[in-house]
């Protein structure tokens, strides 16, 4: 018997994975690509709120776990996770005046920089920018299929999807196509929907999308820029020009209207060329109070979920991964804020 099947891999898959790996906990991953979104996700390790200058819940904390877990895992290959600084362009005098009282609060002064720059000379806006300290970027699809390799060499992965018919579960086990398992933990993003012991957790579809373009004369590669979208260095003069939000198409295929809104809003900030080259969409897993969702199925002792990280997964699942196995191993409380008990009047 192994101590645990997760079913899924993406952010929530591959933190709570290794938090196993690093207890000496055996594991089987079970996960199709069915939903897109750590895939596609920007990868930006942001803990300011950029649209009102506000600390992201837990920014502080979750910032310190999350670079220490991704150093961990990235090492020795330093490229899938760098600092890189990302440059707020103001949208107005007033914008600008909100980010120096912003930068003079105690809890926003170490990320927020009071020296204000001149913009990048291909950016059209007329104001300075801002720069965020404290800030990373993640390759996280690359991390995500090194990870899966890995676990495939060392039998544990099952590319497949998880069939919630077969799954026995007993007081003290799982058993799933005669493997039996001590604990099973759904990590299954906006896929959650169709599953029918977690169905009723109020988890909400938000499609994103990017355009991917090129532009040699840009030189921002080391650089993230924020105006209303995020413009994030991809590599070799491509960039990432997003996210929308979106409650429709709850789909991983690209739409016409978020390529022609991304589009435009691109040409009103560039001044150099640009060619549009990809395309990219994915949905995230939103809570209604922003909260992930971690914790026991009100009924199954040994069934838990780990999902809702919303548009902050990467900086918040490390921490989180943690507590959910110090939770499942050693009666830890949850913290309430993401406990699923919350929420246990929608399974009632
Ligand atoms: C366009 C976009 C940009 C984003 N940018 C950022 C960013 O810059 N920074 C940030 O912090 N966050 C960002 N996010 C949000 C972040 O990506 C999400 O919070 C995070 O990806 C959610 O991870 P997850 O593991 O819960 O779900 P997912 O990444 O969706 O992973 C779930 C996995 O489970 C699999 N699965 C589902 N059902 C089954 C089943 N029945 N059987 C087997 N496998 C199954 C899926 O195929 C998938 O592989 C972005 C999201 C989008 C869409």
């Amino acid at each position: 018997m192994k101590d645990f099947l997760i079913v899924g891999f993406g952010i929530a898959g591959l933190t709570f994975s290794n938090r196993l790996q690093q207890n000496n906990l055996s594991f089987d991953v079970i996960s199709d690509s069915s939903q897109k979104s750590s895939r596609v996700a920007g990868g930006v390790l942001n803990p300011v709120a950029l649209k009102r200058y506000k600390l992201a819940w837990n920014a502080d904390s979750f910032l310190r776990e999350a670079i220490s877990f991704y150093k961990s895992i990235t090492y020795p290959s330093t490229s899938d996770f760098e600092p890189v600084p990302i440059h707020k362009i103001f949208s107005s005098i007033q914008d600008q005046n909100d980010w120096m009282l912003a930068s003079d609060n105690f809890q926003l002064s170490s990320f927020l920089n009071d020296e204000l720059v001149i913009n990048n000379p291909e950016i059209s806006k007329n104001y300075k920018s801002g720069i965020v300290k404290h800030t990373f970027l993640l390759d996280l699809k690359n991390i995500l299929e090194r990870k899966e390799s890995e676990f495939l060499k060392n039998s544990c992965f099952i590319k497949a999807s998880f069939d919630y018919e077969k799954i026995d579960i007993q007081n003290n086990k799982i058993t799933y196509q005669n493997n039996t398992y001590r604990y099973i933990v759904f990590c299954e993003g906006f896929g959650v929907v169709q599953n029918p012991y977690f169905n009723w957790l109020p988890i909400y579809g938000n499609k994103g999308e990017y355009i991917i373009f090129h532009a040699p004369d840009l030189n921002s590669n080391h650089t993230i820029l924020k105006s209303k979208y995020f413009i994030i260095p991809v590599g070799n003069d491509c960039y990432k020009f997003g996210a929308t939000y979106s409650r429709d198409n709850l789909n991983d295929i690209p739409t016409p209207k978020a390529r022609s809104q991304l589009k435009e809003n691109l040409s009103a900030l560039l001044n150099c060329n640009f060619e549009i080259v990809d395309q990219i969409a994915g949905v995230r897993p939103t809570v209604s109070d922003r909260k992930p969702i971690l914790g026991k199925h009100p009924k199954y002792q040994n069934m838990y979920v780990f999902n809702g990280f919303g548009s902050r997964g990467i900086i918040s699942a490390p921490s989180l991964s943690k507590d959910l196995l110090l939770h499942i191993t050693k009666n830890q409380t949850l913290d309430k804020d993401v406990d699923i008990s919350r929420f246990l009047k929608f399974y009632l």
